[in-house]
């Protein structure tokens, strides 16, 4: 697409700014929303009053669609300030692109890149001093659509909302964590929702993900529905495997294809790894981790970039990986990625979007 649709966006600033009462040093992940929201409506089969507004409580009827019928879709974007204080986005039009595919399986309107990526080039300008600057922070963006029609019929709502709030969050650095294999609750199906990025994905992932915390596993290593034979993902983020002198990570419409693993595939691609999108069987996998074949196992995402897996437990018994220290592949993945989204290193890819 080579022209943009653009909206006028009206500007309300907030007349008092809650910057001065953050503590940037100490950042609880969405805790604490910066002063603006980016908000449109779709009505009549179109989108209007796009507007950025000071952050703030809905209005909603009980009766809102979305409360009962589940349409709901979100992204989750990040964006880095340099040293010289320029704001850069990292791939929104990748997250836009997916955002679409949402809207459409779950029967919502798309969102034009006029109000999805110029709205929020716009909103960012306008909160530009809540980017915070410190090493490893980000300002961490949600966009998110719902329906809002008021009524109980079972259909297609005729109007929704797309909102965009954005939060500054910490240096994400994540302790190694535990999976446990999944072999009976299942998070997606074959023709089902689980490529898109929808609210329900989540919901319907919290009771198994509690059972395997009481099982002392930090997350779920989900496989797929008909056999429990193939991994997926894990809680809710991608999973990669070097194996041998391969990167691998699966593929197909049942697991939710990030942005950070797509980008993880770019880097090992140009690095000269070998990279296959494939079916990864647990045996595979396990197999691999007992001769010593699997020697990396990272979750990918935007909200930790990589998360390593020390430990994997599968029908009772579990699987060590080797120490973090030796994982050369996706140690250099983060120092990369680190020093790309600051600025700090030339960007090849196009990857930084500057506002
Ligand atoms: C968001 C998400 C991911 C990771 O996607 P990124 O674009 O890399 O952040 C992976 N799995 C699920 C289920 C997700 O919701």
């Amino acid at each position: 697409m080579n022209t943009i649709n653009s909206f006028p966006i009206q500007i309300e600033k907030t007349k008092q700014s809650r910057l001065s009462q953050v503590d940037f040093q100490n950042l609880k992940f969405g805790q604490v929303m910066s002063d603006h929201m980016l908000v449109a409506n779709y009505e009549n089969g179109t989108w209007t009053d796009v507007s950025i507004v000071p952050y703030g409580d809905l209005s909603i009827s009980p009766s809102l669609s979305a409360l009962h019928y589940g349409q709901a879709i979100f992204e989750g974007i990040k964006a880095y300030k340099f040293a010289d204080n320029t704001v850069s986005i990292f791939r929104p039009d990748q997250n836009w692109d997916r955002f679409n595919k949402s809207a459409s399986r779950l029967q919502m309107p798309e969102v034009p890149e006029g109000i999805f990526i110029e709205g929020l080039k716009k909103l960012l300008d306008v909160d530009r001093d809540w980017v915070p600057s410190l090493t490893g922070t980000a300002l961490y963006i949600r966009p998110f659509m719902f329906a809002t029609e008021a009524a109980l019929g079972v259909h297609p709502s005729i109007s929704y909302k797309f909102i965009i709030i954005t939060c500054p969050v910490g240096a994400y650095y994540s302790k190694p964590i535990s999976l446990k294999v999944e072999t009976f609750y299942t998070r997606a199906a074959a023709g089902g929702v689980g490529f898109s990025k929808n609210a329900g994905n989540y919901a319907l992932s919290l009771y198994p993900t509690q059972l395997a915390n009481d099982e002392s596993y930090d997350q779920i290593m989900w496989t797929d529905a008909a056999e429990h034979k193939y991994i997926e993902e894990a809680g809710t983020a991608n999973l990669i495997f070097r194996i041998g002198d391969k990167i691998i990570t699966p593929h197909g419409d049942t697991i939710l294809h990030g942005v950070t693993r797509r980008t993880i595939i770019a880097l090992a691609d140009k690095w000269g790894y070998q990279t296959e999108q494939r079916n990864v069987s647990v045996a595979e996998l396990l197999e691999g981790i007992d001769n010593g074949t699997v020697t990396e196992a990272f979750a990918a995402g935007t909200a930790a970039t990589i998360t390593h897996i020390s430990r994997i437990g599968y029908n009772g018994k579990d699987y060590q990986l080797p120490p973090v220290e030796g994982r050369d592949f996706s140690n250099k993945v983060l120092n990369y990625l680190d020093d790309l989204r600051y600025g700090k290193i030339e960007d090849p890819f196009g990857w930084n979007t500057i506002v």
